[in-house]
């Protein structure tokens, strides 16, 4: 009888700990910091994704800009050439104006470079910026995923042992498992073995009396240090 108690015992801590292993195959923390990893990388993407439309803008108007000038330089130029009156003073001024928008157009193209090759670099950086954002993402589902898994098997081992418990506790009489269950209540554990006197519930040497307590075989003996059932006898 004191085996089924024992059998009881062992399931009962095996649900505990089953249970404490729950936390942490659901791993809070991890799923967190996957969650804030990735918060944080999206909020990178959405900066990255500005500046990237910022510098396209700013090649677009630099552009433009150029267009323009390169129009006002191709009047100049044409003025300059149907120039037939030889006006030496209006000559001396287009080649200034036509000198000046060819700097003007030169540094607006240096700086129309800049951009470009900024917009290249922000845009590979949004590349793989994305790329990571996407990883993290399914990692986090893989790690939710997994941890489902984990979790129905925890339960599975769970349901089992209840169902073994209640199997166990319907052949013990009702008088035993109820002074056992007030015993665990108070203890942890309610039954405890003995071996060489020495009882595996409080690591103490039972008495002279309780041994010969159990020898006479009793109905219930108790371990005369801890209190637990240390044997039962039931016909
Ligand atoms: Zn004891």
């Amino acid at each position: 009888m004191l085996n089924l108690l024992i059998e009881i015992q062992k399931n009962k801590s095996l649900i505990k700990k089953e249970k404490r292993a729950l936390k942490t195959v659901l791993n809070i923390s991890v799923m967190k910091d996957l969650k804030k990893k990735f918060d944080d990388k999206k909020i990178h993407y959405i900066k990255l994704d500005k500046e990237l439309k910022g510098i396209r803008k700013n090649i677009e108007i630099t552009e433009k800009k150029i267009n323009e000038v390169k129009d006002e330089l191709e009047k100049d130029e044409n003025k300059l050439y149907s120039n037939l009156k030889y006006d030496l003073k209006l000559i001396k001024s287009l080649e200034k104006s036509i000198e000046s928008k060819k700097d003007e157009i030169k540094n607006m193209e240096d700086k129309s470079l800049e951009f470009m090759y900024e917009e290249e670099k922000i845009s590979s950086d949004k590349k793989k910026n994305r790329k990571e954002l996407v990883d993290l993402r399914n990692k986090f589902y893989e790690f939710k995923e997994n941890g489902s898994k984990e979790i129905l098997k925890v339960k599975e081992v769970i349901e089992k042992a209840e169902k073994d418990i209640s199997n166990l506790e319907r052949e013990i009489p009702e008088e035993l498992l109820d002074e056992f269950n007030e015993i665990s209540e108070a203890k942890g554990t309610g039954a405890a073995e003995l071996y060489d006197g020495v009882c595996t519930g409080c690591k103490m040497k039972v008495s002279a009396i309780t041994i010969d307590n159990i020898k006479k075989n009793k109905k219930i003996v108790y371990c005369d240090n801890c209190g637990r059932i240390v044997h039962c006898k039931y016909d």
